[in-house]
């Protein structure tokens, strides 16, 4: 029943930055080593993903856009860590409900591409064969157009564009053997530009700017000790001279972007009694975890993310992060 797709759709897809992440991770799976993004009016006209990934097989066409088509559950170890991969199959179906999909790509060794439109779920036409060079585009147009509800609320809100920015900061630090752009449609400028195989702390510069590169300490943590704790951590936080009003905290926790506002508060914290003067902190984080270990919320949109010892991985990094601190501030 389509209203009823629909609503659970919106739900999925809650505003044109959720679309743009879904896309980008699905690009990211598919290998790709180019990730550039381009938009119209927040996102809500035109929301197109290019990449150079492996592209989409002819035959997998048809079905691409039905809730639950996934390629990434075939092997019996995929569905022990489903749960740290969050929903499958259910993005690119979702989109199709509350937008219009196209989808251009080109699989390796194929001498075209094809082109294929999808609706509520299902591909329009036959696929036509076009011209392609690598990978895949995918075009999300007018998106909540029918949800007027919605589609108001957003127009009214100007800053889904710099949401999208942000989110691609992100992707672009952490995922530095690829490069992003970030653009408005038909702007020759893109407002995230970073450059595949540059160092983490070359791509931060290039992406957040001197002044947030210049005042970052390298942090890192492991234990391998017991099979309750293992963990790796690594990334960089701010010194005491870096200047912001809000905290930035890039979090990714086995590759995937996520947020965990327990660690992010228990770092402020350590930030408060630490180094009383300074500003909020700049984090970037990436931690390694068994993914049976992390739970990403069962409701979709939240990139909330539950783990097994929460408090044990908390009081570790806090450790870390103070004795950095105070290292730095001699
Ligand atoms: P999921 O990512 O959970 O599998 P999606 O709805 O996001 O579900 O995507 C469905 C499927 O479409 C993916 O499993 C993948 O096979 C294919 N796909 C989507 N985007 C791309 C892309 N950019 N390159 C290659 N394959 C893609
Ligand atoms: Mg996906």
């Amino acid at each position: 029943d389509s209203v009823v797709n629909r609503i659970a759709a919106g739900e999925v897809i809650q505003r044109p930055v959720s679309a743009v992440k879904e896309l980008v991770e699905n690009s990211l799976d598919a290998g790709s080593t180019s990730v550039n993004v381009a938009v119209k009016d927040g996102g809500l006209k035109l929301i197109q993903v290019s990449d150079d990934g492996h592209g989409i097989r002819y035959e997998d066409l048809p079905i691409l856009c039905e809730r639950h088509t996934t390629s990434k559950l075939s092997k019996y170890e995929d569905l022990l860590s489903i749960k740290s991969m969050g929903f499958r199959g259910e993005a690119l179906a979702s989109m199709t409900y509350v937008g219009h999909v196209m989808v251009t790509t080109i699989t390796k060794g194929q001498l075209h591409g094809y082109r294929a439109s999808y609706r509520d779920g299902v591909m329009e036409n036959e696929p036509k064969a076009c011209a392609a060079v690598k990978g895949t585009q995918i075009m999300v147009e007018n998106l909540f157009y029918n949800m007027i509800a919605r589609r108001k609320t957003l127009q009214n809100s100007s800053d889904d564009y710099t949401k999208i920015v942000d989110l691609l900061s992100r992707f672009a630090i952490h995922h530095t053997n690829v490069s992003f752009s970030c653009r408005k449609h038909g702007a020759s400028r893109s407002d995230v530009h970073s450059i595949a195989t540059s160092s983490r702390m070359d791509s931060i510069r290039t992406v957040y700017g001197v002044s947030v590169a210049r005042n970052l300490i390298k942090i890192e943590a492991s234990d391998n000790d017991s099979s309750t704790s293992l963990f790796a951590m690594d990334g960089f936080i701010s010194n005491s001279n870096y200047v912001a009003k809000k905290t930035t905290m890039v979090l990714f926790i086995n590759d995937r972007l996520v947020e965990c506002s327990a660690l992010k508060r228990a770092i402020e914290i350590v930030y408060a009694a630490t180094l009383p003067k300074a500003s909020k902190p700049f984090i970037y984080m990436s931690i390694v975890l068994p993914p049976e270990h992390v739970d990403v919320n069962v409701h979709p949109t939240k990139r909330e993310v539950s783990l097994l010892n929460l408090e044990v991985i908390i009081e570790k990094i806090q450790s870390v992060v103070e004795s950095k601190l105070r290292d730095s501030d001699e």
